[in-house]
């Protein structure tokens, strides 16, 4: 007996070492294409100016609905896909069927102001709102990971050629980018959705203090290709025109699809991972909260915010953005609602747990 329960013991502590860290993700950890729906009902990212065809529409209120198209896409051509959210399912009843045909996997991550900020479990030095969506796809072994956004400039209508852009992780996803871009490049923008002539570019985005480098490092240490996609505009009125009718929508979200499925035809290569884990690089900077609470503890933190005042040229206007209490109205979502926590055991950095880190309150 006793004999037992030291192989017990021993067994239990080979499993731990094996799996350093723990997660209660939903959904096997088979390898997916990961795509995530931007922002959650909490906070719904930017949002249209005013209603077209009788819906004031936000970028998580149109991936929510049409990333089903993206998803059919990819799977269609062979490969397997997930769609996420780094929230709770919406409490608006209009959503449930979305969620159903895409089968949505809410990830509860409580992510919104003033709790916005987390640590990544599989990368902890990298510290960024919704990174649990990153985390995610690292569970999920993605061969390509895509956050679904749109951009805006404010909240008045404009019908200038917007800047599109697709953001890429530095070492892994620029292919990828590439290939969406190609893709809106020649059947969406100025092909139906004017833009008056300018195309869709790609840049790299590595810092974690600049918008979504958090979340793209934590994807690239792991070897993954992910991109942001902003290449859509809520208040240029063309975007819009095209985005709020529902053939058209589904045919950008499709193409947002085919972009993916270019990449993984035609340009997968041998993924770039981050060599040593303990030692920094030159994307690891929290926001000014992280690195003055946690500058001993994560390699390479530091005072950054003021740097990243004077360079940061994305998304950086609130007033394009769904105001919380707007988001919840649309959504009905409450932010009193208790939300699923995660667990980890891999904290090598003694980067806090989420206690700390609601007392942090960036
Ligand atoms: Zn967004």
């Amino acid at each position: 007996m006793l004999l037992l329960r030291i192989m017990a013991v021993f067994l239990w502590v080979v499993a731990g070492c094996a799996a350093a860290v723990e997660v209660d993700f939903p959904g096997p950890p088979t390898e997916a294409v990961v795509l995530d729906i931007g922002h959650s009902c909490l906070d719904c990212g930017a949002i249209a100016p005013a209603a077209l065809n009788g819906v004031r529409m936000t970028e998580f209120d149109f991936w929510y609905e049409y990333c089903y198209y993206t998803k059919k896409v990819i799977e269609a051509a062979g490969y397997p896909c997930v769609v996420c959210n780094r929230g709770m399912p919406p409490e608006d009843p209009r959503y449930k069927p979305w969620a159903e045909r895409a089968d949505v996997q809410h990830l509860g991550k409580p992510v919104e102001f003033p709790l916005r900020r987390a640590a990544s479990i599989y990368s902890p030095d990298r510290v960024a709102a919704g990174i649990v969506s990153a985390d995610y796809a690292v569970y999920r072994k993605a061969p390509a990971m895509v956050f679904l956004h749109h951009n805006s400039q404010g909240l008045k209508w404009s019908t200038k050629g917007m800047p599109a852009i697709i953001l890429a992780n530095r070492h892994n996803g620029v292919p990828l980018a590439e290939s969406m871009a190609h893709v809106l490049n020649t059947t969406i923008l100025n092909h139906g959705m004017d833009n008056g002539g300018k195309e869709c570019s790609v840049e790299t985005r590595h810092v974690d203090a600049s918008r979504g480098g958090g979340w793209l490092n934590v994807c690239d240490d792991a070897g993954i290709p992910a991109v942001i996609l902003e290449a859509a505009f809520m208040n240029n009125r063309h975007h819009m025109t095209f985005l709020s009718n529902p053939a058209t929508a589904r045919k950008y979200a499709e193409a947002v699809g085919h972009g993916v499925v270019h990449y993984l035809k035609n340009n997968r290569r041998a993924p770039h991972k981050r060599p040593d884990f303990n030692v920094p690089d030159d994307g690891s900077y929290g926001y000014k909260a992280e690195s003055r609470q946690y500058k001993r503890e994560i390699p390479g933190a530091r005072y950054f915010y003021r740097e990243l005042k004077s360079t940061a040229g994305w998304e950086t206007n609130n007033a394009g953005r769904g105001s919380g209490k707007l988001a919840q109205r649309i959504t009905g979502c409450k932010r009193s609602k208790k939300l699923k926590t995660r667990t980890s055991e891999h904290k090598p950095w003694n980067i806090g747990n989420e206690h700390q880190q609601k007392q942090e309150g960036q």
